[in-house]
């Protein structure tokens, strides 16, 4: 199947379908093929097969068309974009560091102050938030852009990877998995080391900060198979205090539109539950004409494959 260089519909065209069939209309984005005209509450794909059809535009540039034959095979067992380079590495020891600092910053502040409970209250709230965050950012990343996104697109294109080959986490080494969050957060977190005191506030920061670095870990343990797991790394899934396997597995299952939060996954069944992804992406499409590529299943983007 082609791939889509953006999925960016004009919503015009979806609020106005041409009348009655067998035409087709080729335009630079998209190629419309009309049946009968339908209302815009009925426009999700696979719905109703007289609805007006959007499909993707089928011509690819030949630079889409090369990119896309080199990534048509997994990444082999000692494929350099799966090792720790210095750099990954001297990222993911600052982001450490930076969490760290917080988090020795909050327990002092609070052994002088002999309050303990409001910090650690904000840091099981940081906790809490984090899987949200993760299941946001994941929903996004997964959904919109291509790897021409400006600042996001290195991340897009790893995870449509990984929906291909969803194993090939597992092989990729620590620094090299968590190096990306790890600059953010190491950027992040900085400023409130160097500027603030406050023991609660470092407990909410470092619990969040942290998780949110070591999701793209908790991430590959889902990926793993329980015998390569440490005992202790099983019994906190089995807990739920890490995303399980089995939870994550559903995200790449059909529909491919669930189980996205990726710490402890404790947000997944009320996201799921409340559709509130699906409403989400509704207003965008709504808003900006923009599809989120759950909508176009079955696609190769999302299948893995054998
Ligand atoms: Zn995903
Ligand atoms: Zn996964």
């Amino acid at each position: 199947m082609a791939v889509l260089s953006h999925q960016h519909y004009p919503l015009k065209s979806l609020l106005h379908p041409v009348p009655t069939c067998q035409h087709q209309h080729r335009s630079h984005s998209v190629r419309v093929t009309t049946c009968s005209a339908t209302s815009s509450t009925n426009l999700k794909p696979g719905s109703n097969p007289n609805q007006l059809v959007i499909e993707p535009r089928l011509a690819l540039s030949s630079t889409t068309s090369t990119t896309t034959a080199a990534k048509s095979s997994p990444p082999l067992l000692n494929d350099p974009a799966l090792q720790s380079t210095w750099a990954h590495r001297a990222w993911v020891a600052t982001g450490c560091s930076t969490v760290l600092v917080s988090l020795a910053k909050s327990i002092a502040a609070a052994a002088s102050s002999h309050i303990w409970l409001e910090p650690m209250l904000a840091g099981y709230i940081g906790y809490v938030l984090a899987d949200l965050g993760s299941g946001v950012y994941h929903w996004g990343i997964d959904n919109y852009g291509d790897e021409s996104t400006p600042i996001f697109g290195s991340q897009i294109e790893a995870f449509q990877g990984h929906h291909r080959w969803p194993r090939t986490i597992t092989r990729r080494q620590f620094a090299n998995n968590l190096h990306a969050l790890a600059r953010v957060i190491a950027f992040t977190v900085l400023p409130f080391d160097l500027l603030c005191n406050d023991s609660t506030i470092h407990g909410f920061v470092c619990m969040l900060a942290g998780c949110i670095m070591f999701s793209q870990q908790f991430h590959a343990w889902a990926h793993s198979t329980k015998s390569k797991l440490p005992p202790l790394v099983v019994a906190l899934q089995d807990a739920g205090v890490l995303v399980s396997r089995s939870q994550h597995a559903a995200h790449h299952r059909p529909p491919y539109n669930n189980n996205y939060c990726i710490v402890s996954g404790v947000w997944n069944e009320f996201l799921d539950k409340q559709k509130v992804f699906e409403a989400l992406e509704m207003i965008l499409f709504f808003k900006l004409g923009v599809r989120p590529r759950s909508w176009s299943e079955p696609s190769s983007k999302w299948i893995e494959e054998a």
